[in-house]
């Protein structure tokens, strides 16, 4: 199984200048290949690439690796293909085993080599579990270097052992996770409220000093837009941990863990602190399933569609939608009452315990997506990030 492993690096001022360069210029070669695509020209192959380093020298001081890396990247890319804006776009760059090595430096240390001589110091915050295949280097909005390298391990030898339990989970925006067994619920951890007074100001002065189309940033702008950077970045990895923390320990003791699969979209309509909420959901749905791939565990992406209607005592569905206030859950029918989540968690691991009674084969989920739970082939989550 392929994951990523990431490091913080600490380019030297020459490291830097040749990254930006060579950064630049592949995002040239990809503009150029969007072009050419967008104007029904052939598209670019190594050798147009070849014929424009011999037009261009400027062109051919950067590192051919990279380059060819980009047409790859560009082919292989199933998202629509834009343009990339040099203000939009922090410098990231893509090399396979041609392009990099890591080796032992002067000092012991073991440096990042890249392509066109490039030496970096990696901060190795913990092992590398085996030799990476690729590796991606980029800068983030805070200026900061890193390098995300690709490694196969060994499936098995993370497995955690069989419990014989299973737990369905439900998302909310007033509780971010509800499980079967309550005491796997992760109650809101609060910790946005004191960072959005402080966003929302930042924000407000990146409008005040926002420049006019054709004019430079000002100083005030690039500082206030750093700082909202930043507040967004120590967010993101508060919430990181927490979900990471709780993943830990669901993955832990539960072989089968069915998943609301909701869409972040339906949620994310109204307010700002919706989208956040939203944000932290993504986040926490994530790591769930990554880490519960990682464990060999079971993991049944289940549909949201009456979830929550459904009475998950005898099977009645309500013939109201439930309003977002009402936080119980009452059965006309059979009389069962119940916290509104718990009643859905209890649906969604119900539904996927009668898909894999049934025997059904991942591979064939795509075919019975609505009526039956997506089993998550190992397969199509692509790579989880570590
Ligand atoms: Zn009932």
């Amino acid at each position: 199984m392929k994951v990523r492993y990431t490091y913080r690096l600490r380019p030297g001022a020459r490291a830097v200048d040749r990254l930006v360069m060579d950064a630049g210029l592949a995002r040239w070669v990809w503009n150029q290949a969007v072009a050419a695509a967008k104007a029904k020209q052939p598209w670019w192959t190594d050798k147009t690439l070849t014929a424009a380093r011999k037009e261009h020298d400027w062109l051919a001081a950067g590192s051919v690796v990279v380059q060819q890396q980009v047409l790859r990247d560009f082919r292989a890319s199933k998202h629509r293909k834009r343009f990339k804006s040099v203000r939009r776009t922090q410098p990231s760059l893509n090399y396979t085993l041609r392009g990099f090595s890591l080796r032992a430096h002067d000092t012991g240390r073991v440096r990042l080599i890249l392509a066109g001589r490039v030496s970096v110091p990696v901060v190795w915050s913990r092992p590398l579990p085996s030799v990476p295949s690729s590796v991606r280097v980029y800068r983030d909005a805070l200026g900061h270097w890193w390098a995300s390298f690709v490694v196969d391990i060994d499936d098995d030898s993370n497995h955690h052992p069989e419990t014989g339990k299973s737990v369905g989970i439900d998302w909310g925006v007033a509780r971010p996770a509800t499980a079967t067994d309550r005491t796997f619920d992760l109650e809101h951890p609060n910790l946005g409220r004191k960072a959005a007074v402080k966003l929302a100001a930042a924000q407000r002065r990146m409008a005040r000093r926002k420049p006019k189309p054709g004019v430079r940033a000002s100083r005030g702008y690039q500082a206030a837009k750093r700082q909202a950077a930043k507040i967004h970045e120590r967010l993101r990895n508060q919430r990181r941990e927490i979900s990471r923390a709780w993943a830990a320990k669901v993955v832990a003791s539960h072989d089968v863990i069915a998943v609301e699969d909701f869409r972040p979209r339906f949620l994310a309509s109204t307010t700002m602190a919706r989208k956040a909420a939203d944000g932290g959901l993504g986040i926490l749905k994530r790591a769930l399933i990554e880490q519960g791939q990682r464990a060999g565990r079971q993991v049944v992406l289940v549909p949201p569609a009456y979830t929550t209607m459904n009475c998950a005592n005898c099977g009645t569905r309500a013939k109201t939608r439930l309003a977002l206030s009402t936080r119980t859950y009452t059965c006309a029918t059979c009389g069962n009452i119940d916290d509104r989540d718990h009643n859905a968690a209890v649906n969604v691991l119900l539904r996927a315990q009668t898909t894999l009674g049934a025997g059904l084969d991942p591979a064939d989920v795509e075919a019975v997506r609505h009526e039956h739970p997506r089993v998550l082939a190992h397969a199509e989550s692509g790579i989880p990030r570590l």
